[in-house]
């Protein structure tokens, strides 16, 4: 059991299911939890024997809304997910009290462009980031990829338009290329490879019409292992680094498992 001080119960205020694999939800906002977007928490739920789960999970909604909303996955027969997943609006969740993580903006220095590659329930992160100002007013280009298998896992691509003029922006809401990739089905316009073969290839900078550049692009990347590691790889062949305090690079990743 995780000490009482350290986190804080929070209620649902609002149930979304977008398959029937992946939902998001609402909760209400413990009183002075404050985050960067791009950082996780981590979420608790009570199992029916009384003992506790926790996950990190990364908050899709940003530090100005007054709720915090996350988005998730159920897992065959995982711990965390079958619990959560039995909830509903009006149930409790915990929440740590201390936001974590470095897949923030402020990892990089300087770029004109900002790539931000996710798979998955990966791209929560970027919702975050994309909800506020500062990421539209600092980078001249927003390339948001969310590589799904099937169509209908492509959350968020109704709030994903309306995001510009959500931060504020309005004017700004050209600087946003989302790029959906879809792997197992067909779909005209739409790319349809694994990210790592679509960068090999090159034609996700066709596509997109930018290439990856030292000097201008910095990338984000988030969600499965593999998607991570692979796509890392590839851009340290072309001399991109890991972003790090003491030795600024292009590259931040999150890892979801
Ligand atoms: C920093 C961080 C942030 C995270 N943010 C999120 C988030 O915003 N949304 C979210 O759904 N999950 C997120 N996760 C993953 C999450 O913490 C749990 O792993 C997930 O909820 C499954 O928990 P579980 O106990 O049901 O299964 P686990 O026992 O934790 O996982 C079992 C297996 O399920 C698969 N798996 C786990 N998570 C995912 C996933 N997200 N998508 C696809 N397959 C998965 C993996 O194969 C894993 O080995 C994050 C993980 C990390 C480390």
């Amino acid at each position: 059991m995780v000490d009482k001080a350290r986190y804080t119960t929070e209620t649902i205020s609002d149930w979304h299911a977008w398959t029937p694999k992946l939902f998001s939800f609402r909760t209400t906002r413990p009183d002075g939890f404050h985050f960067v977007p791009g950082q996780f928490v981590r979420l608790g739920v009570e199992k029916a024997d009384g003992t506790q789960v926790w996950r990190p999970y990364s908050m899709v909604s940003a530090p100005r809304h007054d709720y915090l909303e996350f988005y998730s996955i159920v897992v065959p027969h995982g711990e965390f997910t079958t619990e959560l997943a039995r909830l509903g609006g009006g149930d409790k969740v915990m929440v740590n009290k201390v936001p974590l993580g470095f897949l923030t903006l402020d990892r990089f220095e300087g770029g004109g462009e900002l790539w931000m590659l996710s798979t998955g329930t990966g791209l929560a992160p970027f919702i975050s980031m994309l909800y506020e100002a500062d990421a539209w007013r600092r980078f001249e280009k927003l390339v948001l990829v969310h590589c799904v298998r099937e169509s209908v896992e492509l959350a968020y691509r109704n709030v994903i338009p309306t995001l510009a003029s959500d931060a504020g922006v309005p004017e700004l809401a050209g600087r946003l290329v989302y790029v959906p990739v879809v792997t197992r089905e067909a779909l005209p316009g739409v790319l349809g490879h694994r990210v790592t073969r679509l960068i090999e290839g090159g034609e996700l900078e066709a596509h997109v019409g930018l290439d990856f550049d030292l000097e201008r692009s910095r990338v984000m990347i988030c969600g499965n292992p593999e998607m991570v590691d692979d796509t890392h790889a590839l851009l340290k062949t072309r001399g991109f680094a890991l972003s790090k305090r003491a030795a600024p690079g292009q590259i931040a990743v999150e890892q979801y498992w």
